[in-house]
C-alpha cells in the first residue's frame, strides 16, 4: 500500500476504458481516497459508483476556470488538502495543419494545456501551505516525435507545451516540497484509440514498437503510482515515457 492517508485528484478519470480510470483504480488498490474530476456527468457518476465509496465525483470542465476553481475549492473543504493531482483530461484530433481550423487548435489547446494550468493554479497554494505535492501532467509521445495517426500538430504542440508548463513549475516550486513531472505514453488502448484502425493498420503499429504490443492503461497508472508515492521523492522535472522502446 503505497497512499496510505493520500488524497489525489485525477482528470479526466471517468471514460471505463480510459488512463484516468486505471490510475483511479490502482490509486484506491494502494489506499488512496481519491477525487475524479471529468466533464461527463452520465460515466463519472457510473464510474465513481464502480470504484466504491473512496471515489468521490466532481463535474468539471477542464477549460473553464470557474469550473476548476469550484472543483478544487469542494475538494479541500471535502476531503482535504490533496497530495496528487494527475493533469489527465485530454482530447485529440486526427487532423493536418490544413484542415486544423481556428477553433480545433484552441479546443485541443484547451483541454490538454490550458486544463493543467487551471488545476495547477488552483490547486497550488493549498499544496504550498501543506508543504508538500505532486503534479502529474499527462504528457504524450507525440510531443516528442509528432503527432503520428490520433493526434495532429495541435496535439503535439498541446502536449509539448505541458512539459515546458510542468518545467517551469516543477523549479518554481520545489523549494515549497512540490513535485512536478510528466508521463508521456505511448500508443495505448483507450476509447482514444479504439475501433480507429485497420488490422493492418494495428499490425503495423504493434511491429513498430520495439516490445512488439500496444500500452494498456495499467502501464501508465504504473508510472503515475510511482510518481505520486514516496518512491519518488527525489525525482522532480522529469519526463518519463512509457511506450514499450518507440524512442530506442
Ligand atoms: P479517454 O478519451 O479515454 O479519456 C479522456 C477523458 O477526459 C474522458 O473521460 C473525457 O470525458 C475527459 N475530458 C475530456 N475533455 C474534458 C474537459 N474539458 N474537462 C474534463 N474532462 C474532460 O482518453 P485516454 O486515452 O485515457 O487519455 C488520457 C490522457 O492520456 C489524455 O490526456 C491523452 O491525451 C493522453 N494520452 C493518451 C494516449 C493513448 O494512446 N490513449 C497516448 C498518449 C497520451
Amino acid at each position: 500500500m503505497l497512499l496510505n492517508d493520500h488524497i489525489a485528484v485525477i482528470t479526466g478519470a471517468a471514460s471505463p476504458r480510459g488512463i484516468g480510470r486505471a490510475t483511479a483504480e490502482l490509486f484506491l488498490e494502494h489506499g488512496a481516497t481519491v477525487a475524479v474530476l471529468d466533464r461527463d456527468r452520465e460515466a463519472l457518476e457510473a464510474t465513481c459508483r464502480e470504484l466504491g465509496e473512496r471515489a468521490h465525483a466532481y463535474v468539471c470542465d477542464v477549460t473553464d476556470w470557474e469550473s476548476v476553481q469550484g472543483a478544487i475549492e469542494s475538494v479541500v473543504a471535502r476531503l482535504g488538502v490533496p497530495h496528487t493531482l494527475v493533469n489527465n483530461a485530454g482530447i485529440t484530433q486526427p487532423k493536418g495543419l490544413l484542415e486544423i481550423e481556428e477553433g480545433d487548435f484552441d479546443a485541443v489547446m484547451a483541454v490538454n494545456l490550458k486544463g493543467a494550468f487551471f488545476c495547477s493554479k488552483a490547486l497550488m497554494p493549498h499544496l504550498t501551505r501543506a508543504g508538500r505535492g505532486s503534479i502529474v501532467n499527462m504528457s504524450s509521445v507525440s510531443a516528442e516525435r509528432g503527432g503520428g495517426i490520433f493526434g495532429g500538430p495541435h496535439y503535439s504542440a498541446a502536449k509539448s507545451g505541458m512539459l515546458g508548463l510542468m518545467r517551469a513549475l516543477a523549479r518554481n516550486h520545489a523549494a515549497d516540497g512540490i513535485r512536478v513531472n510528466a508521463v508521456a505514453p505511448g500508443f495505448i488502448e483507450t476509447d482514444i484509440t479504439a475501433g480507429k484502425l485497420t488490422e493492418a493498420q494495428h499490425r503495423q503499429i504493434r511491429e513498430s514498437i520495439p516490445m512488439q504490443r500496444t500500452g494498456r492503461p495499467l502501464d501508465v497508472a504504473r508510472i503515475c503510482l510511482f510518481l505520486a508515492s514516496e518512491l519518488s521523492e527525489y525525482v522532480t522535472g522529469e519526463v518519463i515515457d512509457v511506450n514499450g522502446g518507440m524512442h530506442i
